[in-house]
């Protein structure tokens, strides 16, 4: 599977980097998130699942 960030709709929350740290990390600048694994990795796709549905402005899509 694949996940990318609407960097539009990110503000930076940083739920993303707690959840999966692995898949997710933050812009050192603006804290906007940058997607690390691309596919993610199968041991990383629950923790991407959660960051995702965790995202407060659900700015994640997760592309099976
Ligand atoms: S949790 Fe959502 S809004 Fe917050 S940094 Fe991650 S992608 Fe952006």
């Amino acid at each position: 599977m694949r996940v990318s960030v609407d960097l539009d709709v990110c503000q930076g929350h940083g739920v993303c980097h707690m959840s999966a740290p692995a898949v997710f990390e933050l812009d050192p600048d603006d804290a906007h998130s940058i997607v690390q694994l691309d596919p993610v990795p199968a041991e990383y796709e629950a923790d991407a699942r959660i960051a995702a549905d965790a995202c407060p402005e659900r700015a994640i899509t997760v592309i099976p």
